[in-house]
């Protein structure tokens, strides 16, 4: 596993350049928000590394908002040979490069595009039908600026979390959202959970970086504790990838902590699981039982294989490199860029070549 990039520019802005990197994105959202600036969205917690996210095409949640790496202008990446590389949006094999997972060589600066820093507020909202989420899909997913439906896969959907960019114009709170009903106390996205660590709900307006994670940075994200995978399906396709999914209930329920499903906008970036189309992300957060949870991805993935699910490069899955294969279609594109950057394979594991690149 490689270190975060070293610097950062922001593209969009006057700073002068180049500056330090932050290895986190809560670090990058602390030195961004001194300078008055903003992403365009956040994932759900500011944990994370900045250059690990890019790699792996982490998300936030947004029918309108590309993932973290949709963001990314330019980079500079060392390859296996010492050679420094200097790319910018627009550049042949730009969109090859940003979703590199490590394979190409090591990201020491990366360029962002940022925006004036913004407000965000967000609301809850417990117990959605699924008959109303199937009805209303669009309607719900687009209700705010980044949404995300958490469920246990039970009879109903525990909560959706609607966060909204504060405007000139005061807010008018919804009492409910196609059934479901306003939260009048904070929530954490497992039901039952302390909220303390999640971030503040109930409308009150804050910075983008303290609404859009549901995790407060300097507390435990999720539970700490657990295993995670994500499959991304085409938003045609979400209400029957998710009618699959719930077929499988009774092997998720006991193995799950909570899932969460969000909407992520389309990208040109070749190996993004929203290359060319607007995606759906099912999400799991598993309770940490290697075994059982990898038996329940076999029948997930087998369910969801109608659907074309692209599985969440970052996160657990159990597909190998000929089923990837298929759902990729700039795969043979990135492998020629991988022998082109790294031809001695210096930067090859077990795990690109079974899940991604096969045998070049
Ligand atoms: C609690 C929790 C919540 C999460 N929430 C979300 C979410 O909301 N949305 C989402 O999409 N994902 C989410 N994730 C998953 C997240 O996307 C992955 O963990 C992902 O790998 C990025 O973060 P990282 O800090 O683990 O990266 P790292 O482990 O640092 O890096 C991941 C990979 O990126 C590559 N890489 C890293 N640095 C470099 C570099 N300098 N040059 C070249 N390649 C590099 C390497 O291949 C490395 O293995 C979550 C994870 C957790 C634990």
């Amino acid at each position: 596993m490689l270190g975060a990039a070293r610097e950062c520019n922001w593209a969009g802005s006057h700073l002068p350049r180049p500056r330090p990197s932050p290895a986190s994105v809560g670090e990058l959202a602390t030195a961004l928000n001194a300078r008055g600036v903003a992403l365009h969205n956040l994932a759900s917690l500011p944990h994370i590394s900045v250059a690990g996210s890019i790699a792996t095409a982490t998300h936030g949640s947004g029918a309108t908002n590309g993932n973290l790496a949709t963001a990314v202008a330019g980079l500079e990446i060392v390859t296996s040979s010492g050679e420094l590389v200097t790319v910018s949006r627009g550049d042949p094999d730009f969109d090859g490069l940003v979703v590199g997972l490590g394979a190409l060589g090591a990201v020491t600066r990366v360029t962002l595009d940022v925006e004036p820093a913004y407000e965000v507020r967000q609301r809850v909202f417990e117990g959605l039908g699924w008959l109303a989420l199937y009805e209303h899909f669009d309607e719900i997913v687009s209700s705010g600026d980044s949404v995300s439906v958490f469920t246990r896969w039970g009879q109903a959907i525990d909560q959706v979390w609607v966060k909204s960019r504060v405007t000139g114009a005061p807010e008018e709170p919804r009492r409910e959202l196609f059934g479901a009903t306003a939260a009048t106390a904070e929530r954490h996205p497992i039901p039952g959970l302390d909220p303390a660590s999640s971030t503040p709900q109930l409308g009150a307006p804050g910075l983008w970086s303290d609404r859009l994670p549901h995790f407060r940075i300097g507390f435990t994200p999720s539970t700490g504790e657990e295993i995670q995978s994500e499959y991304l399906v085409p938003r045609a396709k979400a209400v029957a990838a998710i009618e699959a999914v719930r077929g499988l209930a009774r092997t998720i329920r006991p193995l799950l902590l909570v899932g969460e499903i969000r909407a992520i906008a389309a990208d040109r970036l070749w190996m993004s699981p929203q290359y060319g189309q607007d995606t759906i992300g099912i999400h799991f957060t598993w309770k940490r039982e290697h075994d059982a949870v990898s038996r329940a991805l076999g029948e997930l993935e087998a369910a969801l294989a109608p659907f074309d699910a692209r599985p969440h490069w970052g996160k657990l899955f159990i597909a190998e490199a000929d089923a990837i294969a298929p759902l990729y279609e700039r795969l043979p594109d990135f492998r020629s860029l991988v022998e082109r950057y790294d031809p001695r394979g210096a930067f090859r594991n077990a795990w690109l070549e079974h899940r991604m690149l096969g045998s070049l």
